[in-house]
């Protein structure tokens, strides 16, 4: 993903304004590590890859964000929090939202939610999804109710201010949040 921020041009459109966000690069998440969420793959050719690249944009001077699932144990998305209820099942919330089940993964702390970047060339890092009663598919803000009424929960994630997310110029999602 690429999202405007503040910054200084240099003659180059795009510099000082664009960031670069890797998502969610973590153990859980991977067949490299046999995860408990793996996603297809995302195997070891696959993590080289992505080294490669963060590199190659951290030569270019871009800054770089990475997210983290980063869930509290009995974390709202987890399966095994609601009795009786399965992995891809979902459960209604009382407050309106409607919660996708998945396998316990990213638990803070656990080897599991270890982030597979070498973080010298990583800016900053934004953990979300660490509202145990609220699931964050961005790195921005927590999952909020349909109404969107803020008040009713979900946290906004500590390195939202520095991206300046209204100045999106761009967004390219290659991947999927859980
Ligand atoms: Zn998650």
């Amino acid at each position: 993903m690429y999202w405007r921020i503040r910054g200084k041009s240099n003659g180059h459109s795009w510099w000082g304004k664009t960031a670069v966000v890797v998502v969610d690069v973590q153990k859980d998440f991977t067949t490299a590590y046999s995860g408990s969420l793996a996603v297809n793959g995302t195997d070891d050719a696959f993590l080289k890859s992505v080294a490669e690249a963060t590199k190659k944009l951290k030569e270019l001077g871009l800054p770089i964000y990475a997210t983290m699932d980063w869930h509290p144990a009995g974390h709202v998305s987890f399966a095994s929090r609601h009795s009786g209820k399965k992995v891809l099942e979902s459960v209604s919330i009382e407050d309106g939202r409607t919660q996708i089940l998945w396998p316990d993964h990213c638990v803070q702390g656990t080897d599991g939610a270890t982030l597979l970047l070498n973080e010298k060339y990583i800016t900053g890092i934004i953990r979300k999804g660490e509202d145990v009663d609220y699931d964050s598919y961005s790195g921005f803000q927590d999952e909020v109710p349909l109404m969107q009424n803020k008040s009713l929960g979900g946290r906004c994630s500590g390195q939202t201010p520095r991206l300046d997310r209204p100045g999106a110029t761009r967004q390219c999602q290659t991947d999927f949040f859980v």
